[in-house]
C-alpha cells in the first residue's frame, strides 16, 4: 500500500446546470443536454426500453455521510436500468456485499432500487452520470460531468473518505479535489490526502476485473477495511 500527502491546489468549481431530479443541488437534470453523444445514446435506449430509468443516475445515500464511493458510470443494464448506482449488474453484488460487511449499509441487497437497502454514513455516485456506449466515456464527457461530482463533494459537510473505483473515477476525483495528478497517481490500495479528506484507490469491482482476478474480493475488502479503521 502506498500513501501520498498532497495539498489541494484549487477550490472546487460550482455546478452550472440546474438539476430538477434527485438532489437538486448536486444531480443533473433528467434530460441533461451537455454530452451530445450520450444524449443520443440515452434517446436510443429510451426508444428501445421505455420502462428503464434511462437518465443521469442520482447519487445514492445521504449527503451528511463521511464516505463517498465514486464509480465510473452507470452500467447499461444496471444503474441505467434501475436508477440506483451499482444496482442490477454484477459490480453491485461485490460492492454492496462489501459495504454490508463493513457496516456501511444495512438490509439486504436484492439488485433492485426498492429492496430496502440503506447506506450508513456512506454515499455512492459516479464520475459520469449517464451510461456511455461500451462503458467508455470520452474525456470531454468526463470533464463535463465533473461539475456534478464537484457539487456532490462540496455539499457533503462531513466528508472524510472517498473510495475511487478505477482509474477514471480516481482521475476525475483528483481533479475535483484540486490535487495535482502527478502527486496522486492511481494504484490499487493507494491513499492520497487532500486536506482533511482521504482518497482511497481500488480497482473497479467489474465482472471483468473479478473474473480475471485483477481484483479479488479480498483485495476489495482490504480497501474498505482500511476506510473503516480510519473512520472508526
Ligand atoms: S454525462 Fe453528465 S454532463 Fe454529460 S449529459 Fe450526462 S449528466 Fe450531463
Amino acid at each position: 500500500m502506498t500513501n501520498s500527502t498532497t495539498k489541494r491546489r484549487a477550490p472546487a468549481r460550482r455546478v452550472t446546470a440546474a438539476p430538477e431530479t434527485g438532489d437538486r443541488h448536486t444531480d443533473p437534470d433528467r434530460n441533461c443536454p451537455l454530452c451530445p453523444r450520450l444524449v443520443d445514446f440515452r434517446q436510443s435506449i429510451r426508444a428501445r426500453e421505455p420502462n428503464w430509468f434511462n437518465a443521469p443516475v442520482p447519487s445514492f445515500g445521504d449527503n451528511d455521510a463521511a464516505l463517498l464511493v465514486v464509480g465510473l458510470a452507470p452500467g447499461l443494464q444496471g444503474a441505467n436500468r434501475t436508477g440506483r448506482p451499482f444496482t442490477g449488474d454484477y459490480a453491485g453484488d461485490l460492492l454492496y456485499a462489501t459495504l454490508l460487511d463493513f457496516g456501511f449499509a444495512r438490509g439486504n441487497y436484492e439488485a433492485r432500487p426498492d429492496d430496502g437497502l440503506t447506506l450508513i454514513d456512506c454515499r455512492i455516485s459516479n464520475a459520469v452520470r449517464c451510461v456511455p456506449p461500451q462503458n467508455k466515456p470520452l474525456p470531454a464527457e468526463i470533464h463535463l460531468c465533473r461539475q456534478f461530482l464537484i457539487a456532490t463533494l462540496t455539499t457533503m459537510p462531513r466528508l472524510r473518505a472517498i473510495v475511487a473505483l478505477g482509474r477514471v473515477a480516481h482521475d476525475s476525483t483528483v481533479k475535483a479535489l484540486g490535487l495535482r495528478a502527478a502527486a496522486a497517481p492511481f494504484s490499487h490500495g493507494a491513499i492520497h490526502q487532500a486536506g482533511n479528506i482521504r482518497l482511497y484507490d481500488s480497482y473497479h469491482c467489474s465482472r471483468y476485473n473479478t473474473n480475471t482476478r485483477v481484483l479479488t474480493p479480498a483485495m476489495f475488502q482490504s480497501v474498505f477495511a482500511r476506510v473503516r479503521a480510519d473512520l472508526g
